[in-house]
């Protein structure tokens, strides 16, 4: 069975945090491929106008060049109603069209969402945020300054949660023991329809770098490398994409 997981975000710039949690991820979890898309509007990120979608569609696809599982996605790019549109684009259904199109393929497909702590603690607020949990299995990468204590409490009312895998995903891990298994999931998440998705946290990450953080550094010359990809600081240095007259909301 092939293994693709959903990486949503600004992506505005990519930076190295994205590709360590991405490579942790892929790497544990046996992962065929990791869809970075950006998103053409974030509901949840209103304060700061997002840089111009082609530009960090373009920095994406170079942040990601070097390894082959990690692929550049259109998946969350502005819809029909242009650049300027002003519905937001929802990860609901995002990644329900994802899942259709996965479903619709010959080859079976497993579908995890990957995120970072941060996210994850809001999820509760996103929208459908029930029905959203149920379309993918989750990974839940750790983050500097968010704490997993209150991962469980941040799920919406309707999803409930067991601690571990369930007895099911149990005798299923048991019969499938291989190098390609899954490790043990920290929760299982019930649905109204009786759906169970699950829930892997990646605690050990310590990836301390934010793309809020990098884009007030910008302006000072090239980052740390171990930072910014350089092919990413090549591209904002030829293009200025980041000088505030460039900037478009
Ligand atoms: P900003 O600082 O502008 O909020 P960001 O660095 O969080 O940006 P996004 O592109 O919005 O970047 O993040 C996409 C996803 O990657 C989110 O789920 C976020 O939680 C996760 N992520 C980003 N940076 C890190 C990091 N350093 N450690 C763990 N997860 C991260």
């Amino acid at each position: 069975m092939r293994r693709i997981a959903f990486f949503g975000g600004s992506f505005d710039p990519p930076h190295r945090g994205h590709l360590a949690i991405a490579t942790a991820a892929a790497d544990l979890f046996a992962l065929d491929q990791i869809l970075f898309a950006p998103a053409a509007r974030q509901p949840l990120k209103g304060k700061y106008p997002a840089t111009d979608f082609l530009h960090r569609y373009t920095m994406t696809a170079l942040a990601t060049q070097a390894d082959l599982r990690f692929v550049p996605s259109l998946l969350d790019a502005p819809k029909s109603d242009g650049p300027n549109q002003t519905r937001p684009n929802y990860t609901v259904e995002t990644l329900g069209k994802l899942r259709a199109s996965l479903v619709a393929e010959p080859e079976p497909t497993a579908l995890f969402t990957l995120l970072g702590a941060d996210s994850w603690l809001d999820i509760g607020h996103w929208f459908q945020s029930a029905r959203l949990l149920a379309l993918s299995d989750w990974i839940v990468a750790a983050r500097p300054g968010f704490s997993l204590a209150g991962a469980e409490a941040a799920l919406p009312p309707e999803v409930k949660a067991e601690r571990g895998p369930s007895a099911i995903d149990l005798a299923t891990h048991a019969a499938n023991h291989s190098s390609s298994a899954l490790p043990a999931c920290d929760l299982t998440l019930h649905h109204a329809d009786a759906a169970i998705t699950r829930v892997w946290f990646l605690p050990h990450l310590k990836e301390d770098i934010s793309a809020t953080e990098l884009r007030g550094v910008l302006d000072e010359g090239h980052p740390d490398p171990e930072l910014l990809p350089e092919p990413v600081w090549n591209y904002i240095a030829k293009t200025q994409v980041y000088r505030a007259e460039n900037a478009r909301g």
